[in-house]
């Protein structure tokens, strides 16, 4: 590819299958990355320049970058839900591989953008003690006390790009993503997030005719999620911005874990008995203050939780029954 418009990293994931399409709608070329085999990436677009390069990996990040882009987005991680990201504090770190051999890669091309996407995980846990939280402002990311291994590894390449752009001139943009959801997103195999694991488990009481489901905690746990769309116009928005401080993309639309079960079954229309176990909880509570990007770029999330979890949930619906069907999975 000569001088092309955008590179994307982690574009066989859940987030940068939706960035590639909306890249290529616009009439980009893309470069679409991921270490996975494309079989198994979320969304494949066939017209992007799909490579496969684990990014771990020096060369890789200079291959992924050949030629040169106007604007790369790096989204490689290893991540999960709290499940994943709660024992698997070493993995999580060595994204710091990719992050720094991305950013010295785009360096030396000599990249027009590079945008890193940094977490809420990023946030002292000491700000999150509370189900009825303060959101959280971009600057509580300090003193810096993040999520043990994911919110380090994040912090610190933020950090990283942040020092790219004052020492070398590389024009980084970050964004803290809050939960986003959505459909193609991973729903099972320990990865998933809060919403997916609540629809899977619905929808799988809906088709087996279960009557009870399990949550973690006693579910009264607060968060916010940022539907898929929103997170990707925010993402476009504050690439192309002239704002190089971190900003949080995420909804602030605070629900404890129960309200979002009750959400997923009033739209599945049914009630099921909730079995409240053990399991990785994370943060007490956690929301996304906008005031800044609200300020910044003039923008917020504006998907309503109602409208991302209907369509979320006919998806993984679907998928589910696939899978009780012993369909191949949809992709
Ligand atoms: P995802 O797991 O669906 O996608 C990440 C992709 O990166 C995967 O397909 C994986 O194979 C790929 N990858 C990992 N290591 C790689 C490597 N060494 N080389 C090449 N590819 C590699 O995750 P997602 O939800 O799409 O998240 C995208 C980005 O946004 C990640 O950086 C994540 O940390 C960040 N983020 C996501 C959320 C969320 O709620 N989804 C919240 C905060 C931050």
């Amino acid at each position: 590819m000569p001088h092309g418009d955008a590179v994307v990293t982690g574009a066989g994931g859940f987030i940068g299958g939706y960035l590639t399409r909306a890249l290529l709608s616009e009439g980009k070329t893309v470069r679409a990355v991921d270490r996975k085999p494309l079989t198994e990436w979320c969304q494949l677009q066939p017209d992007a320049e799909n490579l496969v390069l684990d990014l771990s990996l020096a060369e890789a990040c200079a291959e992924a970058v050949r030629g040169g882009a106007a604007e790369v987005f790096h989204l490689a991680a290893d991540m999960g839900g709290m499940g994943f990201i709660e024992n698997n504090k070493a993995a999580c770190m060595l994204s710091v591989l990719s992050s720094t051999h991305m950013l010295l890669a785009a360096r030396d091309a000599g990249v027009g953008r590079y945008f890193y996407a940094s977490s809420a995980c990023v946030y002292a846990a000491e700000k999150q003690t509370e189900a009825a939280v303060l959101p959280l402002r971009e600057e509580d990311a300090y003193p810096a006390m993040p999520e043990d291994g994911y919110g380090w590894e994040k912090l610190f390449s933020e950090r990283m790009a942040r020092h790219f752009r004052e020492d070398y001139g590389l024009a980084t943009r970050a964004a803290r993503y809050h939960n986003v959801y959505g459909p193609h997103g991973t729903f099972d195999g320990g990865r998933e997030k809060a919403p997916a694991a609540a629809c899977r488990k619905i929808a799988t009481a809906v088709l087996t005719g279960a009557t009870e489901i399990e949550i973690w905690g006693d579910g009264e746990q607060t968060r916010s999620f940022t539907y898929i769309d929103d997170c990707v116009t925010g993402t476009l928005r504050l690439t192309r911005s002239e704002v190089v401080e971190p900003l949080n993309i995420g909804s602030d639309h605070l629900v404890t874990i129960n309200e979002l079960h009750t959400l997923i079954e009033d739209i599945a229309g049914v009630r099921l008995t909730h079995r409240h176990v053990p399991g990785a909880l994370g943060v007490r509570g956690r929301n996304s203050d906008n005031t800044r990007i609200v300020k910044e770029l003039d923008w917020a999330p504006t998907t309503t939780l109602q409208a991302g979890l209907e369509a979320t949930y006919r998806w993984i619906h679907d998928q589910v029954s696939a899978q009780l069907a012993g369909r191949p999975r949809h992709r």
